[in-house]
């Protein structure tokens, strides 16, 4: 299959036509427990968190898509997220970009602490201070790019040789790009993880994570803690993903699109002060992004002056919904400061340029001019409230 084309294979995976029917979807096996035949011969399964036919579908799907040895559906981003990090032990440390999600920031922070487990938050697009962070406990080196919210871009392959020299593991969230723009275990990681309740899934209707190691030795090792640990995805929501993921291609393609012309627009706004945006070419990360990522995604953050402007605008915009969360069909508009950076300290937040007029919009697949006119509209509002920006 490997010849065929990514659209191709969100399509057309092995696992989609069903052996005994004949159904072009994958059935939902709701089944806690197998059947076998004997005592001396068991089945390919026996019990549904070690492993469930439909779930084993989006697995094979999702390892397929990222190019690797074996994929784990979990029952959120932050439960695939933390089953890796259970890879690690009592006495291990990690070095992870300062801007991550805001859930990994908390486990890491007051989860993983509690195992003695150590971390470091350091720049991470500059690779010399990575390479200088790393201590001789250092077993994970977990990159988050483009960021959260900022979109800063971390070199893939880059920290990956810095890992392999010190014999660590690269660790890559690669939720904002998807296999579609990005795929770090061809850059050298050696596992990705998803918040696939965003772009994978597409619809706002399901909250899953998703795991694929580069090979069969980190993937038994990842089977082990998925299976002890437990926090595996249900079938209902296996299947609602599998079938999110056939689109992918078309949702993410067209809401770049859009994202793109917003952000230009956005760019020339005089109210606004600053717009992050991993497609504008004089973004810092820019050249690093082009080279390891097919296009710039469907998230861009903006910064207005201040508290007062992002109320303002929140109030006025009409066709976003304003929510947590990303990646789906309806543009989302939200405000990581008290949103997906809640679980961040203030001065944390702030050091990490979250501050009080920073919004995040995640463009959905609405006709980019009545989302052009409804952010202009908003933006009237806005400047009415700076009218010095008018001058
Ligand atoms: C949403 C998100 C997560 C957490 O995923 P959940 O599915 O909400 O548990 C992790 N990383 C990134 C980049 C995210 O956007």
């Amino acid at each position: 299959m490997t010849d065929r084309q990514f659209e191709t294979k969100l399509l057309h995976q092995p696992d989609f036509i069903d052996k005994q029917t004949g159904a072009v979807n994958v059935p939902l096996h709701y089944s806690s427990t197998f059947h076998q035949e004997s005592i001396n011969e068991f089945g390919p399964f026996d019990y549904s968190r070690s492993g469930n036919p439909t779930r084993q579908a989006l697995e094979n799907t999702i390892a397929e898509l990222e190019n690797g040895a074996q994929g784990f559906a979990f029952a959120s981003g932050m439960a695939a997220i933390s089953s890796a990090f259970m890879l690690l032990e009592a006495g291990d440390h990690v070095l992870v970009s300062k801007d991550v999600y805001g859930g990994t920031f908390r486990v890491i922070t007051q989860v993983l602490t509690q195992f003695n487990i150590d971390h470091t938050f350091i720049d991470m697009t500059d690779l010399n201070e990575t390479a200088r962070s790393v201590q001789p406990n250092t077993k994970v080196i977990y990159v988050e790019t483009p960021s959260n919210p900022c979109l800063n871009i971390t070199d893939i392959e880059g920290v990956a040789k810095v890992a392999k020299a010190h014999g660590c593991l690269t660790f890559v969230d690669n939720t904002f790009m998807t296999p579609l723009l990005q795929k770090p275990l061809d850059l050298g990681a050696d596992l990705v993880l998803h918040s696939a309740t965003k772009f994978l899934s597409g619809h706002s209707d399901v909250v899953a994570g998703l795991a694929v190691a580069k090979n069969e030795e980190l993937g038994a090792r990842l089977k082990f803690v998925q299976n002890s640990f437990g926090s595996i995805l249900g079938v209902q929501d296996c299947w609602l993903l599998l079938r999110g993921m056939k689109t992918l291609s078309v949702r993410l393609n067209q809401s770049s699109q859009s994202a793109t012309q917003i952000a230009q627009y956005l760019h020339h706004h005089q109210v606004i002060e600053e717009v992050y945006y991993p497609g504008f070419s004089f973004h810092d990360g820019y050249p690093i992004h082009k080279r390891q990522a097919t296009g710039p995604g469907a998230v861009l953050s903006f910064r207005l002056p201040d508290k007062k402007c992002a109320e303002i605008f929140v109030d006025k915009l009409k066709i976003p919904v304003f929510a947590v969360s990303l990646g789906a069909v309806e543009s989302i508009l939200s405000y990581p400061a008290t949103m997906s950076h809640a679980a961040m300290p203030v001065e944390e937040r702030e050091k990490r340029g979250i501050t009080d007029g920073l919004l995040r919009l995640s463009v959905g697949l609405e006709n980019v001019d009545d989302l052009l006119t409804d952010i202009q509209q908003a933006l009237v509002a806005v400047e009415q409230h700076v009218p010095k920006a008018l001058a």
